[in-house]
């Protein structure tokens, strides 16, 4: 009999932290690491809003808030909404968490029964399973393949809803491939939806912003206002504007649903920090400069970075539409043997062997749901990126 509850040993620690812990422990040990794991912004918070920051403490914005968030961050919350994506809501359908990550934990904690399902197309971002499960239910996992672009298919999802269907997820551009969804996709999907009115939908919109394409990332709602009563737009400060640390996102849905987080959240998190939402207001409603910015960079990076991996032989990696990751597929490596003697029998091996005989340390795809494939992130300089693509294509010579 363990002392820690089995919704907690159902669970395991983040791959992606793991492979980062790895790569640190190596680089401690003094070898010489390229870290391509971080799933964050490498700049910094753009001074504005750090500035934001300190004229709250300064007029003594350091106490508790209003549950749901200060009136001035919801407020630009729902300006956001209705400026960037067309959608309407009033502040009592908005509240504020501490990131989009207790968002999207909170929203499956108020809402699943045991044993009900959620729908998580893969590859999916590596925490969506886990949350489920820690909530007491249960991941189905959608595989969505390469040709079909990384998407759930309108067929795929009418196939994998039952009886106890409580939530399809939808997390465009996706993390780790940097698919997104198109309207006319969306409205597909909804078409499916429309039949099974049990069934809520959660969009993840947290890289909504970081989009290589030129495009504007439409959002499900402009597809299928219909569905607005049972869906939960979730999003946050943290990749837009390099605030992974003020730990800032929100939920804006139903006010029933919205209702319930407030009451759970009031019981367990309280408030998000007074002083972040002070920042997170700042950034929503002033010069989105840096957003423009830091995305073209971002570019620049995801081109290179691609053109120079797809020279590799062995290894492929479709056009990311946004968000900041390579997804690359390696099923050219399969088979092959390494310098000293092992076979690469599946993407953890490869992983390894990238780590252990040129010191790269990227995530192996079976962390996404989707092999044989590997996450690299281009969160970080075109020089790392570069080092780190000359010592895969080594590696990559060196197998026979
Ligand atoms: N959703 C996705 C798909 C992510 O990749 C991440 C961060 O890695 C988050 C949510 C978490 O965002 P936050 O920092 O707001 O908790």
């Amino acid at each position: 009999s363990s002392r820690i509850a089995a919704r907690v040993r159902r669970i395991k620690p983040s791959p992606s932290t793991s492979a980062a812990d790895r790569a640190n422990e190596l680089r401690r040990q003094g070898k010489s690491i390229v870290n391509l794991v971080v799933g964050e912004p490498d700049f910094d918070t753009p001074a504005h809003i750090r500035q934001a920051a300190t004229a709250a403490m300064d007029r003594g914005e350091t106490r508790y808030t209003l549950m749901a968030g200060t009136v001035a961050l919801r407020q630009a919350i729902a300006a956001k909404l209705e400026r960037e994506n067309g959608l309407t809501y009033a502040l009592n359908e908005i509240i504020a968490t501490s990131g989009a990550k207790s968002a999207i934990y909170s929203a499956f904690a108020i809402t699943l029964e045991p044993g009900d399902e959620v729908i998580v197309p893969a590859p999916y971002w590596v925490s969506y399973p886990d949350m489920v499960l820690a909530c007491d239910g249960t991941p189905v996992t959608v595989a969505c393949p390469e040709e079909n672009g990384f998407k759930i298919t309108p067929e795929q999802l009418a196939a994998a809803i039952t009886p106890k269907t409580r939530w399809l997820l939808i997390n465009s551009p996706s993390n780790p491939t940097g698919a997104s969804y198109t309207t006319d996709e969306y409205r597909a999907l909804a078409k499916v939806l429309a039949k099974h009115p049990q069934v809520l939908v959660m969009t993840d919109d947290i890289y909504e912003h970081i989009r290589f394409d030129g495009q504007i990332t439409p959002h499900f709602l402009q597809a299928a206002p219909e569905l607005r009563d049972r869906t939960l737009a979730i999003n946050g400060v943290s990749k837009t504007y390099a605030m992974t640390g003020w730990r800032i996102g929100w939920v804006a849905g139903p006010r029933d649903l919205v209702q319930a987080l407030d009451t759970l959240l009031s019981q367990s998190t309280g408030n998000c920090c007074s002083i972040s939402q002070a920042a997170a207001a700042a950034a929503l409603n002033g010069d989105q400069s840096f957003v423009t910015e830091s995305v073209a960079v971002y570019k620049q990076r995801r081109d290179a970075t691609l053109a120079r991996i797809n020279a590799i032989p062995g290894l492929s990696c479709r056009v990311p539409d946004g968000a900041f990751y390579l997804y690359i597929n390696c099923g050219g490596l399969i088979g092959k043997t390494t310098p000293e003697g092992k076979v690469l029998n599946e993407d953890g091996d490869v992983v390894m062997y990238l780590l252990e005989s040129v010191g790269v340390a990227v995530v192996a795809g079976t962390a996404y749901g989707l092999s044989p494939y590997f996450r690299m992130s281009i969160a970080t300089s075109i020089d790392t990126l570069e080092e780190g693509c000359a010592r895969i294509a080594r590696a990559v010579a060196a197998l026979r």
